[in-house]
């Protein structure tokens, strides 16, 4: 900086940074670009010669830095190498590999039960541009390979396993041997589970996809979202292309959230799925309770597919209660310890009436032919003590 400069100059200008030692925890680099020590660099970084930080909606570094960890940790134990792609939330890493991925005319083979957040998107958003889902049952292979021939322009199979609000698994092997036999790119929704209770893309999937808004950030305070693929090249070349252009960037706060969370995944996963197990035993004893949907459970029929590719069985599970509409009412009105709230994976428990809630406005008949009857609860267990939720549970259906 010239040594003479007037006062609000001074004012104006980034002070030196004074830094010697490095950071012990990643720091939040708050800066909409990045500057250049000379023309050059910013040439030989502008002409891709050499990596570098230019303008903060096509990388920063507490961004890249946990975008590089989550792929990371989505192939871990493998020696695959994966790339991952860091957005505002969950909707937009959806949202931004569909349009990275198709273009008009495509369609997307999918299951009815996925985030109704994805459905909307499909019908409400992508269709308008001729980008359209075909819903099949994708754990019966014959209508995924009867659709594909009778569409060649299927070029997208979209799953989530396990799923809302039955916790309904899919065998993610075979739809990606599927998929590679039928040249179709396959998409996983990997949010239930974290790379550290299933890992698609060690299985074949081509592009995982996660709302890191639930346990990956784990803590119920900032939403974001991530694309991870082995497809190093398609990565750079199509999909942080498609959220640069699209503006669909993650902010560095909330990525910075990430990594504090990301630190007890382990730990907070293995409380989540053995409280989940404990609860789903208790419930499934208890004569005010007509099903328990649970993965780990031996009675939920996609047991055995869960066990092959799960390593624990999540936090998720829903519960009918006999008593119908009004019973659920009354025990979501009853519950002291699980919370109301309409989320999942942070580290209470919440719980949520699908019939008089997130459901209110759709047709009981369709409603239940997705599996939400009017008596279901659904929970997110949490990671508090386990007789004491137990207990909780227990006044509230009482
Ligand atoms: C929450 C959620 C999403 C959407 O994520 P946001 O971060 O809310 O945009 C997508 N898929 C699943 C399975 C989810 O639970």
């Amino acid at each position: 900086m010239p040594s003479k400069l007037s006062f609000g100059s001074f004012c104006v200008h980034e002070a030196e940074e004074v830094r010697n030692t490095k950071p012990h925890v990643l720091p939040i680099y708050a800066t909409s670009s990045f500057v250049f020590e000379d023309i050059e660099e910013g040439m030989d970084i502008f002409s891709g010669k050499r990596t570098g930080h230019v303008y903060g909606r096509y990388g920063n570094p507490t961004i890249d830095t946990m975008q590089n960890k989550l792929a990371a940790l989505e192939v871990f134990g493998s020696d695959l190498k994966a790339s991952g792609v860091l957005c505002s939330s969950g909707m937009s890493a959806i949202s931004t590999l569909i349009l990275a991925c198709l273009k008009a005319g495509d369609k997307v083979l999918t299951q009815g039960n996925i985030y109704g957040g994805t459905t909307e998107l499909f019908i409400k958003i992508l269709a308008k541009f001729s980008i359209e889902p075909i819903f099949v049952d994708l754990n019966n292979e014959t209508e995924i390979e009867e659709a594909i021939k009778a569409k060649p322009s299927i070029k997208m199979i979209y799953f989530e396993t396990p799923a809302n609000p039955t916790l309904a698994c899919v065998d993610v092997k075979s739809i990606a041997e599927l998929g590679k036999k039928h040249n179709v790119l396959t998409v996983a929704d990997n949010t239930f589970c974290t790379p550290y209770l299933q890992q698609p893309l060690l299985m074949g999937v081509d592009f995982v996809v996660h709302s890191t808004t639930k346990f990956l950030n784990g803590h119920g305070n900032g939403l974001a979202g991530i694309i991870i693929s082995t497809d190093l090249d398609f990565m750079k070349a199509k999909v942080w292309q498609a959220m640069k252009l699209l503006g669909t960037n993650c902010n560095p706060f909330d990525a910075w959230l990430i990594n504090n969370g990301l630190k007890t995944l382990e730990l907070r996963m293995d409380r989540h799925c053995s409280n989940a197990m404990a609860i789903a035993t208790f419930l499934e004893a208890h004569p005010a309770v007509a099903k328990v949907n649970y993965p780990g459970l031996k009675s939920h029929p996609h047991h055995s597919i869960a066990k092959k590719q799960m390593r624990q069985f999540g936090a998720l599970m829903s519960f009918e209660l006999k008593g119908g509409f009004d019973a659920g009412v009354k025990f979501m009105n009853k519950v002291k310890l699980c919370v109301l709230a309409p989320t999942l994976g942070d580290v209470d428990t919440l719980v949520l009436h699908p019939a008089s809630s997130s459901h209110i406005n759709i047709p009981k008949e369709l409603r239940e032919k997705n599996g939400i009857t009017d008596g279901m609860i659904r929970l997110s267990v949490g990671i508090e003590n386990e007789a004491d939720l137990i207990a909780d549970l227990q006044q509230a259906i009482a």
